[in-house]
């Protein structure tokens, strides 16, 4: 099994980044293994019947990397690419991205392999479904939360939920966050890992002594996570001068008018075709002059072949894992990139839904404006704390960020023992 999952190159990303910083903190051998692979892996078959009337039988996986500190947190994907190696990397993120934030969780992740963009919302939902069924004794709302992620939507939680629900016989709104607010949803977790992305990047511009009204940035993807990010930051006064996704990318040095790319986006699906910027080429837009450039898609997009070609002051990692370990040293090298490492940048997400989890739990609900001071104040606190810590060792931002979320993760293994 571990020869099979370091096959996969995300998967190789993230054991990568995670052997380094065990070096980095010298953990005794026997905790570092536990560490370092998955508790669970399920994966299932899902046959869904479609609209002509055939069957077809789509995987389906999670992966729960360790639960040693609460139950496992973390979204579920839709996407043609999804694996159970990019799937089992995203959950060992997760896990060292809620131990950072200091979230009584431990980290999973899950997907199926699909494209949602060419299945009908019926599809969808008899696929979310039987998923849901599929995994129903994997999970629970003291063993295994999903959320949002690449591909799904409030919606998606919401058949979860119901589906949850009607195996338990009574309303379950802790088995799934980032629902629909009617389904006791969070206020203001659907903008949670956009807003957080903005205000982080706002914090870097003040650290850098840079002003935050008029600075520029440019986003690479435009699904939830980078729309927010951008609207977030154009109420900050930013100019969003290039925007991609992937029916391709656009350009305005002057700024481009959100509403009226939201409007456009809603209406044709993409942003192509949006006259209110010009045309350029996805990879070269990436290359922009920019105070602020948010990659907020998927894995491994700065790479080796682009990292010394950018020209932005600060890296906001908007997606999981979309620098590979080459591209770091590069930047790592060049010194003068502000990065904001994936595990906290866009830690909004999670956070958020763990204040839904509590407000579920309590049966209780906050207000949007309370959530997202919260929020600003966790990631602000987990911000300065890294900034601290790699002020102290003299490390890089990706490295402290892992080495606390690991550090924390390895302390309640070893504290809790080995068993039997
Ligand atoms: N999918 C998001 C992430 O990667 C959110 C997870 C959650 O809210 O549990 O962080």
């Amino acid at each position: 099994m571990k020869e099979e999952l370091l096959k996969d190159p995300v998967f190789g990303m993230a054991a990568g980044q995670f052997d380094r910083v065990a070096d980095f903190l010298n953990l005794d051998e026997r905790v570092r293994e536990r560490c370092k692979w998955p508790k669970r892996i399920i994966t299932v078959s899902l046959p869904v019947t479609m609209d002509d009337g055939r069957m077809e039988i789509f995987f389906g996986h999670r992966v729960q990397h360790h639960l040693s500190r609460g139950p496992v947190k973390g979204g579920l994907r839709f996407h043609p690419n999804v694996n159970v190696g990019e799937v089992a990397a995203l959950a060992m993120w997760m896990n060292w991205k809620c131990a950072l934030m200091g979230l009584p969780y431990g980290g999973g992740k899950g997907g199926i392999t699909c494209d949602p963009r060419k299945l009908s919302m019926a599809e969808q939902e008899r696929l979310t479904r039987r998923f849901a069924e599929e995994i129903s004794t994997f999970i629970g709302p003291e063993i295994d939360v999903m959320a949002p992620d690449v591909g799904t939507t409030p919606q998606h939680m919401a058949w979860i939920l119901d589906t949850y629900s009607t195996r338990e016989g009574r309303f379950v709104p802790e088995i799934i966050t980032g629902k629909p607010v009617e389904l006791q949803g969070s206020e203001g977790r659907t903008q949670a890992t956009g807003h957080g992305v903005a205000f982080l990047a706002s914090r870097a511009l003040n650290k850098l002594d840079l002003p935050v009204a008029g600075a520029t940035a440019i986003i690479q993807g435009f699904g939830n996570v980078g729309s927010y990010a951008a609207s977030t930051m154009a109420s900050y006064g930013m100019k969003i001068t290039g925007v991609s996704d992937i029916t391709g990318a656009i350009w305005n040095g002057d700024g481009i008018d959100l509403n009226a790319l939201q409007n456009h986006v809603a209406e044709s699906g993409g942003i192509a075709g949006f006259t209110g910027a010009d045309k350029i080429d996805p990879d070269k837009m990436l290359l922009q002059e920019c105070d602020v450039l948010a990659p907020a898609a998927l894995e491994r997009v700065i790479t080796k072949d682009n990292a010394s070609q950018l020209k932005c002051k600060i890296l906001a990692e908007a997606a999981n894992g979309p620098t590979t370990p080459e591209a770091d040293a590069i930047i790592e090298a060049r010194g003068d990139i502000f990065v904001i490492p994936d595990i906290l940048c866009n830690a909004g997400g999670v956070t958020v839904s763990y204040f839904e989890w509590v407000q579920n739990l309590q049966r209780f609900s906050w207000t949007k404006t309370e959530v997202l001071t919260k929020l600003e104040t966790k990631l602000n606190e987990a911000f300065e704390n890294l900034l601290l810590f790699c002020g102290e060792h003299k490390c890089a931002h990706r490295l402290g960020a892992l080495a606390t979320g690991i550090e924390a993760v390895a302390k309640v293994k070893k504290t809790r023992g080995l068993f039997p």
